[in-house]
């Protein structure tokens, strides 16, 4: 799955885990652990892979507005945790994003991709969940 997604799960571990206890050094702990190991969950769904050019409107730039709103809202920390570790086997894995754009000199590794996905999504699918991960994130703000 690709980022905005894994985004919007982790950000969940960590508010959740805020809204349960209020005590933010358990949200970054539990919260993150809990984001961490999302991951390998939410890859069990499987992104339609969209152009190279697409992947800035549909995954770059929901991963900058959800972060605007952690900010915005006085959340930021505990979305750029849950953000950060929802999308860490990724930035291990694929070498800081950098195997996509050059997979030869920086070639993607599977340490924590060993799954196949059950789910695959369309194309059109894809980009509704980069919408759909903005609104979790908005909503968990209020609740
Ligand atoms: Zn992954």
């Amino acid at each position: 799955m690709y980022s905005a997604p894994h985004t919007a799960v982790g950000i969940t571990c960590t508010m959740l885990t805020y809204k349960l206890t209020n005590n933010l050094n358990a949200s970054y702990l539990v919260g993150g652990i809990a984001a961490f190991m999302s991951h390998y969950f939410v890859d069990y769904l499987g992104e339609a892979g969209l152009k190279k050019s697409e992947l800035f409107k549909f995954d770059v730039l929901p991963n900058i507005v959800i972060l605007l709103i952690g900010f915005v809202s006085g959340n930021f920390w505990l979305f750029l945790v849950g953000s950060t570790m929802g999308n860490l086997m990724d930035i291990i894995d694929k070498k800081f994003y950098l195997s996509i754009f050059y997979p030869k000199k920086y070639p993607a590794t599977y340490f924590f991709h060993t799954q196949t996905p059950i789910i695959k999504f369309t194309e059109k699918q894809t980009k509704i969940a980069a919408f759909v991960s903005i609104l979790i994130c908005i909503t968990l703000i209020f609740i």
